[in-house]
């Protein structure tokens, strides 16, 4: 019994659906089983008691006339064998005759708590009248039926119970075999499931028949198979998109630019590490704020709406904002940023961010400014230039013709520089400029301007003057400033200035010609035994006589054979060997002596003469590099000078590819040095020219970089293939920090806008070093050799090691 009970128990907890529908079958077979057993038992019983009704019914009609005649007859012997007789009918357990008036018989007996039916009925004579006899009572008990009832209702139980009992067994067996066992199976399949047996599909251990393939329990199992390969499929496409993702966010994250990823409402959601770097915000606190307001402070806050709003509005309107920005640090420190801004887009094209890219640009803007400040300044003195001198004169002029008044032009020059420098050295030299300058500067007030024109000429401009005379005072200052000594090294040397003055509006309108009659004022001071000033006079044009006569000798030197190129190699930096030669104009001028290009090639631009020069200059350049490769079978590149004025002329192109023809050499060791300044000049097709002369295959150079506009930026757009860095640059490299990280400067970017750099103006055995290890690719310069005549430098070619390439 406890073995059934426990096996029960078993069998509850390891199939509780079986279990249960054992229990439900059971149950509802059982009652309904009951149910019908019950109406079956009754009926049978109430058949049982109807046919003992029946039979007392019979009785009385059967036996009522005889028995009535036998009480009429008084004959009791035949009474009581009638009666014997119903008596003998079964279930009839009593008789009771009560005999009118008060006499009765009875026979039989009724067993005690049994239960009976009784049935009476009146016996009377029928004669002339109806008399009376007696009443018969007849019981029956119901025993027997009771008793056949009961043997009934055990059979039909126990029959029932079995059957119900072994069919409930029979439909659990088939429910077990059919559908929990698989529904375990599955059970356990989920149990078992993970990522590491996801391509195990579920299977259920039975036939595959047509029947099967369609059942429920089918219809679950592919259900189950598909959501695993579902699951499957998402699970690699999401390590795909998370592979992607963390790509993808580990380059955001180390970006070389900050980056700032906004909402719609432009509230950052997203900064990487660079922009913490850059900007000092970390990430959390920048969480919801406006890139522009990341500052609390009201003030700077009101300086950066204005700027937003116009980003915002662009990019907008035209989808990037691209510029320049002066942020600040959470320090409160200011730096340059370019910026990109975007917005970023869903496939939909709507925008769901904003995307923003900052460069910190501090160092290229700092060197930027310094090359602007250099190409404004001059380096030495601190003093504007002369390019900065003619910006300030004409503005000067133009504020004077506004206010009416006068502006004063001074010329200085110092007396005997020339002496000084080379006999006490350039250091000397530099040194008495540079009192000169601070001299000259304290001798003036606040608005004038006091600039070095180059060498020892020093302009003076005074605006807004009421009379002439202020001149002469302030020319009479800067004399007496002179008139100390200078102590120069441990020496103390007196220097004087020769002062030319001319005025505006009365000696000429007009900034060229004012400086052109101060000049030649000067050269009357000088004439008339220095420390003087002069005033200019119409009469002092004659001077510009000589100029003429210079300009008329010019003409003639072409004819005359006075030109010669001189030839300066060019190294690679690194291991010294030769690569290429420039070249150089001299003109060797009976009177004159020996001119330097400085001195007259200003001139032959003015003229235009520079223009049949440039033309002799490339066709004596390109010959001599194709007779230098016959007579000692080297390779050289020849470097050209091409100024301005030629650049500007239609010929030029056609002139250079005819030197190119003429002489056979092969365009590509053909390189032109263009200078700076003349890439701002707009107004010609600047860049058409160059992309001709690149796609011919000649090489193109930026010559005195740093001493123009100096704008790296603009190197970007033109084909240039070399930068020369100006040798005011390399002079001091080894004494002046600021120019040592100025021209580290430039050979980064030049290498990194791809282009080759040439140091020029190289001295000394120091300078190489540092060179090299900026990694300066070409220098030029004195430390190699100076500038020679074509057969000097012939024969420094066949004789120098290094130049055997
Ligand atoms: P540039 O093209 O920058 O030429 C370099 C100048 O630096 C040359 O002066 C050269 O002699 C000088 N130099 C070279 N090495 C050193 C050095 O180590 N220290 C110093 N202090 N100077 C050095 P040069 O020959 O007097 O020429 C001056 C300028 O005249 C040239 O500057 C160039 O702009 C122009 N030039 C020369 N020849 C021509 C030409 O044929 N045509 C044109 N248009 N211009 C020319
Ligand atoms: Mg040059
Ligand atoms: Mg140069």
């Amino acid at each position: 019994m406890q073995k059934l009970s426990s096996r029960l128990q078993q069998f509850r907890t390891g199939s509780p659906l079986s279990f249960r529908l054992l229990a439900y079958i059971l149950l509802f077979s059982s009652l309904f089983t009951l149910l019908a057993s019950g109406i079956q038992i009754y009926s049978d019983f109430r058949k049982d008691v109807s046919v003992i009704e029946e039979r007392m019914a019979v009785v009385e009609t059967s036996y009522s006339s005889s028995l009535s005649r036998s009480l009429w007859a008084l004959d009791q012997k035949l009474l009581e064998i009638q009666m014997e007789g119903i008596l003998s009918l079964p279930d009839i357990v009593q008789l009771r005759l009560r005999i009118s008036p008060s006499s009765e018989i009875v026979l039989g007996e009724v067993p005690r708590a049994a239960a009976i039916r009784e049935h009476s009925f009146t016996l009377v004579h029928e004669g002339d009248e109806v008399f009376k006899l007696g009443d018969m009572k007849i019981t029956a008990s119901l025993d027997q039926i009771y008793a056949k009832m009961q043997r009934q209702v055990l059979v039909i139980l126990a029959t029932q119970f079995l059957k119900t009992f072994f069919i409930s067994i029979l439909i659990v067996w088939i429910f077990q075999y059919f559908v929990t066992r698989h529904l375990s199976a599955m059970a356990n399949y989920a149990r078992n499931f993970s990522l590491s047996n996801l391509n195990q599909p579920l299977k259920l251990d039975r036939p595959d028949t047509e029947v099967n393939r369609i059942d429920e329990l089918s219809q679950v199992t592919e259900a189950i198979n598909h959501m695993r390969a579902r699951l499957q499929q998402d699970l690699e496409k999401q390590s795909r998109d998370a592979d992607k993702i963390r790509k993808l966010s580990k380059a955001i994250q180390q970006s070389p630019s900050s980056v700032i990823i906004c909402d719609r409402q432009w509230r950052i959601e997203f900064v990487n590490q660079k922009f913490t770097q850059l900007t000092g915000y970390d990430a959390e606190s920048m969480a919801g704020k406006h890139p522009g307001m990341l500052t609390d402070d009201p003030f700077l806050q009101r300086e950066n709406r204005q700027l937003w709003q116009a980003i915002q509005l662009q990019v907008q309107r035209v989808g990037v904002w691209q510029g320049e920005s002066n942020s600040i640090r959470k320090s409160g420190e200011r730096f340059w940023e370019q910026l990109i801004v975007t917005p970023i887009k869903d496939s939909d094209g709507q925008v769901t961010n904003y995307l923003i890219l900052g460069e910190d640009i501090s160092i290229r803007k700092r060197y930027e400014q310094q090359l602007l400040r250099q190409a404004n300044y001059d380096i030495l003195t601190g003093l504007p230039n002369r390019m900065l001198a003619l910006d300030r004169l004409k503005l000067a002029l133009a504020q004077a013709k506004r206010e009416n008044t006068l502006v004063g032009v001074m010329f200085l020059d110092l007396d005997n520089f020339k002496h000084i420098n080379d006999t006490m050295g350039h250091d000397a030299g530099d040194n008495l400029l540079i009192e000169a300058a601070r001299r000259i500067s304290s001798s003036l007030r606040g608005t004038s301007t006091v600039a070095r024109l180059g060498g020892d000429e020093f302009l003076v401009v005074l605006p807004g003057l009421q009379g002439a005379d202020s001149t002469s005072q302030v020319a009479d200052r800067i004399l007496q400033t002179f008139a100390s000594p200078f102590l120069l090294g441990n020496q103390e040397v007196f220097v004087t200035t020769s002062i030319g003055i001319a005025i505006y509006p009365t000696d000429s309108d007009n900034s060229g010609n004012l400086l052109q009659h101060a000049d030649a004022a000067m050269y009357q001071a000088k004439n008339k035994g220095k420390s003087a000033y002069e005033r200019f006079a119409p009469e002092m044009k004659e001077v510009s006589h000589e100029r003429l006569q210079i300009e008329s000798r010019m003409r003639r030197a072409l004819e005359l054979n006075e030109f010669e190129l001189y030839y300066q190699p060019i190294v690679q930096t690194d291991t010294g060997m030769l690569s290429g030669a420039e070249a150089l104009l001299r003109w060797n001028n009976p009177t004159m002596g020996t001119v330097m290009p400085d001195k007259f090639i200003p001139l032959a631009e003015e003229t235009g003469l520079i223009i049949p020069i440039g033309e002799w200059v490339l066709e004596q350049a390109c010959a001599s590099a194709v007779h230098w490769e016959q007579a000692t079978g080297t390779k050289l590149g020849i470097a050209v000078n091409v100024s301005p004025r030629q650049f500007r002329d239609p010929g030029f192109v056609d002139a250079v590819l005819r030197a190119l023809r003429h002489t056979g050499l092969d365009p590509r060791r053909l390189e032109l040095e263009i200078t700076e300044r003349l890439l701002l000049d707009n107004t010609i097709e600047t860049s058409d020219i160059l992309s001709r002369l690149d796609e011919e295959g000649v090489r193109l150079s930026v010559d005195d970089f740093g001493t123009g506009y100096s704008a790296l930026s603009y190197l970007k757009s033109y084909p240039f293939d070399t930068l020369k860095i100006d040798k005011s640059f390399i002079r001091d490299v080894m004494k002046e920090q600021d120019d040592a990280s100025l021209v580290k400067a430039i050979i980064t970017m030049a290498h990194s806008l791809g282009l080759q750099v040439i140091a020029e103006g190289v001295e000394e055995e120091d300078q190489t070093h540092f060179l090299r290890e900026q990694g300066c690719d070409y220098s030029q310069g004195y430390y190699y050799s100076r500038p020679s005549p074509q057969l000097e430098f012939e024969d420094w070619l066949r004789s120098n090691y290094r130049a055997q390439m």
